[in-house]
């Protein structure tokens, strides 16, 4: 049966990277709402356009376009090794309409990992963030700088910063994660699939703990 991941916190805790390299490295499926909304609004789509407000004040996509859309991903996606999910869900309606979907494709949640990082620190980390263009590889300007500057060391594409990650915006998304998103973290844990690990510790680290409480449940 096929295994799928939650990836959990609050925006910067370093959910998109440690996602990404976990999907490499276990040959699943990374499926990111973000990342999703960004190429609907990059090639004008109407979700793109109905998107558009809510992503730049920092709020969130009502749950039927998004849950629309991840379900969407979810067909065209090859699931059978499984799938990461990245920033889905976020609400727990959210929640309840994955485990809706994941059921059609004969799995449910079988982990949701909460990446835990301290308020003050996600501002310096979103604020600092830079993003590429082409495939949503994630670098920071001073803690991990691309090789080349303004280059993506994955794709050779331009880095950019999101619009969403201006001071202004980044506290909205903070306060918005503490009051819709935080209490996705009880829903996981009474369902006994809630794992925590310290998102203060260098990527590595953070891929080194997922690794071992993944490989510690096979
Ligand atoms: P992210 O790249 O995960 O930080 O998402 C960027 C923005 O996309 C968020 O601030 C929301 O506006 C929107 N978004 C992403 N995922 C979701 C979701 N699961 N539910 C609602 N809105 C979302």
């Amino acid at each position: 049966m096929s295994t799928f991941i939650v990836i959990l916190g609050p925006p910067g805790a370093g959910k998109g990277t440690q996602a990404r390299k976990l999907s490499e490295k276990l040959q699943m499926a990374h499926i990111s709402s973000g990342d999703l909304f960004r190429e609907h609004l990059r090639s004008e789509t109407e979700l793109g356009k109905l998107a558009e407000g809510y992503i730049s004040r920092g709020e969130l996509v009502p749950d039927d376009v998004t849950n629309a859309m991840v379900r969407d991903q979810l067909t065209r996606n090859d699931t059978d090794n499984g799938a990461i999910l990245d920033g889905f869900p976020r609400t727990p309606a959210q929640a309840e309409a994955l485990e809706k979907m994941l059921a059609e494709f004969n799995g449910h949640v079988n982990v949701a990992v909460n990446i835990k990082v301290p308020d003050d620190e996600l501002i310096e980390r979103l604020t600092g963030r830079l993003t590429c263009q082409e495939q949503g590889h994630i670098f920071h300007k001073k803690y991990n700088p691309p090789k080349v500057p303004g280059k993506c060391d994955f794709d050779g594409s331009e880095l950019y910063q999101r619009d969403d990650d201006k001071e202004e915006t980044v506290k909205k998304r903070i306060r918005v994660y503490h009051e819709q998103t935080r209490s996705l973290i009880q829903y996981y844990q009474e369902r006994g699939l809630l794992f925590e690990v310290d998102g203060k510790q260098t990527i590595e680290g953070v891929m080194a703990d997922l690794l071992e409480y993944l490989s510690s449940g096979e």
